[in-house]
């Protein structure tokens, strides 16, 4: 994991090769000291290290909806989140996993536990980053959840993808995922690559960033060497130019002009990277707390050992704990790292080892898993606690998980916050 800030995290998601398929009619493009065409490489399958899903055999027949509704006390309806006691006109309909995640028969919703002033809150900030800034931004379109033509909303600088290429040449350049006759793809951006220090290789730097004239270099780049500009129009080419110059950079439009290195019908390796900051770990602890009070009721969640985590979320409180554990570690028992039985939404809670206080478990897509420490030291009487749902894409089911598929919680190799 390579630390991009104090506060962001670049995480490599699981499925770090995607691959492409050069589109039939590749775009129009030109020039520079090398030619790359501007080819659209129209995205054909995301390749999972763990390989193909298979049938879960651990899932009891379905559960009936179930809705947990808050009780209704002296003084108003609590929120488990900011603790106000609101009218119950004030509270709103919470799904446990946000709908941009998928609409499932049966979804699990908290009645009365969220007002709506913390549910638009989350909406607004968590939830959309969550779902367009995040290591499953892609797997959201790639499983279906939004159609390819969504690809524009994965925001750019949270989501990165590069051509994980062979050649030290083409290696890093920086594409963007994009929809082409319905399917998804990765297509490079003006950029311009200059030669690194070290000799080897190139570091490419978008258009964009090139244009922005307070924005530095690269501290690898060595803007005496070669340069290799990938266009796709005359403009474009000439914005770039433009730019070096303005840059003091030397440049000289001379060489052969030559398409990207793409076989017929051939599919390139991608690199995929994630931003995983605050907001993205808060969205999932929000889904690992929602959960907990769908299965344990409103009681138990709204206990002071609970307001760690629940400060955490709505007011982004930083305990002194690391209180989310990011890795690619299986929630279900019989997974194993690189082989899935099931591409859907995981969520667990049930207690640590320690038998007093309650983790919660979420894995959207069942890659990326956040084990998050939803209460430490519960002081109230113990009773069991152990619970899962699979929240199944293909089918829109939610099942119950029956407690031998449950991983046990422990051997995690902390990663981040
Ligand atoms: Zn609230």
């Amino acid at each position: 994991m390579n630390v991009a800030s104090a506060n962001e995290k670049i995480i490599t998601t699981p499925y770090s090769r995607l691959l492409g398929r050069r589109s039939t009619s590749p775009r129009a493009a030109v020039s520079g000291v090398t030619r790359a065409p501007g080819a659209t490489i129209p995205y054909q399958e995301l390749l999972l290290p763990w390989g193909r899903i298979a049938p879960c055999s651990h899932l009891p027949p379905r559960v009936k909806p179930v809705f947990v509704k808050g009780v209704q006390g002296i003084g108003g309806v609590i929120c488990i989140y900011c603790l106000r006691h609101l009218a119950p006109t004030d509270f709103t309909r919470e799904h446990v996993i946000p709908e941009a995640f998928g609409g499932f028969e049966g979804n699990l919703t908290l009645l009365d536990l969220v007002c709506a002033q913390c549910n638009q809150h989350f909406g607004d900030t968590i939830d959309r980053v969550m779902a367009r800034g995040s290591p499953v931004s892609v797997a959201r379109i790639e499983r279906g959840v939004q159609p390819p033509e969504k690809a524009a909303g994965v925001v750019r600088d949270r989501v990165r993808f590069a051509w994980d290429a062979e050649d030290e040449t083409h290696r890093g350049m920086i594409l963007t995922l994009a929809a082409e006759e319905g399917q998804l793809c990765v297509v490079p951006i003006p950029q311009v690559g200059f030669a690194k220090k070290s000799g080897r290789g190139l570091v490419y730097v978008s258009g964009d960033t090139l244009l922005d004239a307070e924005a530095p270099l690269p501290e690898e780049a060595n803007p005496q060497g070669k340069v290799f500009l990938v266009t796709d129009s005359p403009a474009t080419k000439a914005k770039l130019m433009e730019a070096l110059r303005a840059r003091k950079i030397p440049f000289h439009d001379e060489g052969a002009e030559v398409g990207l290195p793409i076989a017929s019908g051939g599919m390139i390796p991608v690199e995929v990277r994630a931003a995983v900051d605050s907001l993205v770990v808060r969205c999932a602890a929000k889904i690992a707390f929602n959960y907990a009070a769908y299965i344990l009721g409103r009681e138990f969640i709204l206990d002071d050992s609970f307001s760690t985590c629940r400060n955490f979320i709505r007011h982004e409180t930083l305990p002194s704990y690391r209180i989310v554990e990011i890795d690619d570690h299986p929630i279900l028992a019989d997974d194993l790292r690189y082989r899935r039985q099931t591409n859907g939404h995981l969520i667990t809670v049930a207690w640590a080892a320690d038998g007093r206080s309650v983790t919660g478990q979420v894995s959207l897509f069942n890659e990326v898993r956040y084990r998050v420490s939803l209460a430490r030291n519960y002081p109230g009487v113990w009773r069991e606690i152990r619970s899962g749902h699979l929240f199944d894409i293909e089918s829109r089911r939610v099942d119950e998980l029956t407690p031998s598929s449950l991983a046990r919680p422990g051997g995690v190799v902390p990663v981040t916050m």
